[in-house]
């Protein structure tokens, strides 16, 4: 980040987002810490900066949506980065999950279907500071093959089931968390592979996210 947190005037809106999210039941510092650091308010369409740090989701155009700050991070909770792994993000949106992600990981290669989203992203990340992200315009459900496998994936956006491109991208005891089910509610789910390929699935919570659309999402 270039410009330390405690010096914008969104500071101490940032503070009270981190509390609401640790009301929330989130509890890694390093979460927490990316939430008291990432700027929200540059995520978000201008008209809507005033709401940029409730803990509540809100439109970024394109008819997609940026989830409460609460639910990015129970997402990359359950990932339990150290600060060195290399992760996949499907669905960049507005970039804010992924600025998240990128002070949490090593790297984050994230992919967005909607151009205008992933050049906006692009704009957000490049404002707030934010560096080891390579973002890339296609369909997410294929994953990213060049730079697979990936210590760790979050989808976001909900999917039919897990996508078969991304299992095969995941490094043997790789974590992935992905919303399924229909589209009018889903299973935010923890997708594990042990290093003998076995995979187990945990439920989170209960999940409303737009749809994963592409070759192994919805239509
Ligand atoms: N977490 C994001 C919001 C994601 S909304 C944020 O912080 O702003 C879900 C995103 O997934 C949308 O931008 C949508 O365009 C994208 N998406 C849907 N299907 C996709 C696919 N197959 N590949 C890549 N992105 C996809």
């Amino acid at each position: 980040m270039s410009k330390p947190a405690s010096r914008d005037s969104y500071a101490g809106y940032r503070s009270r987002l981190v509390e609401a999210v640790r009301a929330a039941g989130i509890r890694d510092m390093a979460v927490l810490h990316a939430v008291s650091q990432v700027p929200r308010h540059l995520f978000v369409p201008e008209a809507l900066r005033s709401q940029a740090y409730e803990d509540t989701s809100l439109p970024i155009g394109s008819a997609q949506t940026i989830s409460a700050p609460s639910t990015h991070a129970r997402s990359i909770e359950a990932l339990q980065l150290t600060g060195r792994e290399k992760v996949l993000e499907v669905g960049t949106g507005s970039g804010y999950q992924t600025a998240l992600l990128a002070l949490t990981a090593g790297t984050v290669f994230s992919v967005e279907r909607v151009a205008a989203l992933a050049d906006q992203a692009r704009r957000n990340l490049a404002a707030a500071g934010v560096g080891n992200v390579s973002i890339l315009v296609g369909d997410g459900t294929l994953g990213w093959r060049a730079y697979a496998p990936f210590d760790a994936m979050v989808v976001a956006a909900a999917s039919p089931d897990v996508p078969a491109p991304l299992l095969e991208q995941l490094k043997p005891g790789g974590r992935m968390l992905i919303p399924i089910g229909p589209p009018d509610a889903q299973v935010l789910t923890l997708v594990t592979v042990d290093e003998t390929g076995t995979q187990a699935r945990t439920p989170l919570s209960g999940a409303r996210f737009v749809p994963l659309r592409g070759t192994h999402g919805f239509e």
